[in-house]
């Protein structure tokens, strides 16, 4: 596991290789542990385990934002693919979109997407806040003897 230095917190990603970075975030978006990859952290779709089963690490890290920083993250991922999917309907449809369709389902899509994205969105801020904090070895069980190395 890559620790920072006190004197790289102005350079997060300096001893953090991208192909670590791009690996978290690939293991995120398919639901494993971006510290790992191991699967099994969904406890269902909007509870996650409390910890990885394989490496330990804790899903809910430290700090008073973590949450607050999750939970915005999902919203705005989640609105943000929602207004592409808009204006790629909009675009595909021009200049006859059902605007009808559109009151019933542009609601509705608001609404769902943060439900929809929830464990995808939480593990991703879990893998961009691991890459900007990389977890002690406090934060895995038995001091993450069972993680694996970075690649
Ligand atoms: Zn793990």
């Amino acid at each position: 596991m890559v620790q920072l230095d006190p004197h790289d917190i102005e350079r997060p990603f300096a001893k953090v290789r991208s192909r670590r970075i791009f690996a978290m975030l690939g293991r995120a978006l398919t639901l494993r542990c971006p510290n790992c990859g191991s699967r099994g952290l969904l406890r269902n779709w909007f509870k996650l385990n409390e910890r990885c089963p394989r490496c330990g690490l804790r899903v809910e890290r430290e700090g008073h934002d973590y949450m607050a920083g999750s939970l915005m993250f999902n919203i705005v991922l989640a609105e943000m693919i929602f207004a592409a999917a808009f204006v790629a309907y909009l675009i595909i449809t021009w200049p006859h979109p059902n605007w009808n369709m559109l009151e019933i389902v542009a609601p509705a899509g608001m609404a769902i997407a943060p439900f929809v994205l929830f464990p995808f969105s939480k593990l991703v801020w879990l893998a961009a806040d691991l890459a900007l904090r990389p977890p002690h070895a406090s934060e895995l069980r038995d001091g993450g003897a069972g993680s694996t190395p970075a690649r």
